[in-house]
């Protein structure tokens, strides 16, 4: 059972699945036996990390690690990749489908689609995991991998990641700047949003520019969620969201998972390990400020960002949990922050 004191973490956002395409079929038993990675069943069992969403996400041919040099400048504007061919995104999609499907098989971790398994997996020390798609270069345009995938267990869906796609427009990696960033979703955005929302698939606005999160909001009958992003006022990146978003984040009874990415996290943008945790506090404090204590969760961008050393893995979610203690964190607000909350809202959009 979950204790109060050192709830289990529910997590918005983590790229295992990249990790795992990119490292072949022998990482597979690197996850359940322990490896180098930010997230490993070793880890999460140390640090009390007890699943969450799994994303799918097509690389582009050039390398992330030139952009995370370039996060180290004091100023940046990284160009936005060129756009993948469905065609092409698809193998890659299935394939990290694939993967995920192989853990569970292996008896790594167990993929929900009700928050009633979620909580059965919290509380039996099973890892819960959500199939989510972060930018859907791998679904055409009239929804048939969609509703096949849907029916392999995803749940949650970002139209984009920074790319554009068929759906819409993403926020670059540029510093400082907002998220204001060319037009809104395309036709079939729109239609992406209406889909979703008919078959119970969350969608992400982590990523998304303004106008396609100003057309989300107009369109979705959900809440509105952003999985692994950061207050604007404090951190003034363009992933980042800004105080009105948030406004209209709680006016859906929507959530935010606090990224644990430096560069959005840092008031100057660096891609920096060297970051107190102090600054995941300000972003709490603002966060609860103007979206409130029961919409907040964390989206640790664990195994495709850098993060803080004193966090380090998925092992040193024990210093987060300190380090909220200290900050006055009590029993109640503990349990929303790292799990609770994940499970009231993923309960409202799946229509439990
Ligand atoms: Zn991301």
């Amino acid at each position: 059972m979950t204790d109060p004191a050192f709830p289990l973490i529910f997590d918005g956002h983590n790229d295992v699945l990249l990790k795992q395409f990119q490292n072949g079929p022998a990482a597979r038993q690197g996850f359940i036996d322990g490896s180098d990675a930010h997230i490993d069943l070793p880890k999460a069992r140390q640090g009390g990390f007890g699943g969450g969403f799994f994303a799918i996400y097509v690389p582009s041919p050039n390398s992330r690690f030139d952009r995370l040099d370039a996060m180290c400048q004091p100023k940046y504007d990284l160009p936005l990749p060129d756009e993948i061919p469905q065609n092409e995104a698809v193998q890659i999609t299935l394939a990290q489908a694939a993967i995920l499907s192989r853990l569970e098989s292996m008896g790594a971790l167990k993929i929900c689609t009700s928050t009633a398994e979620i909580r059965h997996c919290l509380d039996n020390g099973v890892m819960a995991a959500i199939l989510h798609i972060e930018g859907a270069e791998g679904i055409d345009t009239d929804f048939d991998v969609l509703e096949i995938l849907y029916r392999a267990g995803l749940r949650s869906l970002g139209p984009v990641w920074s790319r554009p796609t068929a759906f819409g427009h993403g926020v670059p990696f540029r510093y400082p700047s907002d998220g204001d960033i060319g037009p809104g979703l395309t036709n079939a955005g729109k239609d992406l949003v209406r889909i979703c929302n008919q078959l119970g698939i969350m969608l992400d606005m982590s990523h998304l520019n303004a106008a396609g999160f100003w057309d989300v909001v107009k369109i979705s009958d959900a809440p509105i969620v952003a999985t692994h992003s950061n207050a604007h006022a404090i951190s003034p990146h363009a992933r980042n969201l800004t105080d009105d978003q948030l406004a209209a984040i709680k006016d859906s009874d929507g959530m935010v998972g606090i990224n644990f990415a430096v560069g959005f996290l840092r008031e100057d943008g660096q891609m920096d390990a060297d970051t107190p945790l102090d600054i995941m506090m300000r972003h709490l404090d603002h966060l609860i400020e103007h979206i409130g204590e029961d919409r907040i969760g964390f989206g640790s961008d664990f195994d495709g960002a850098t993060v803080p050393a004193d966090i380090g893995d998925a092992a040193g979610l024990v210093h987060l949990r300190t380090a909220m203690r200290a900050h006055g964190v009590d029993d109640d607000l503990m349990v929303k922050l790292c799990h609770e909350n994940w499970l009231r809202v993923l309960g409202k959009t799946w229509d439990e």
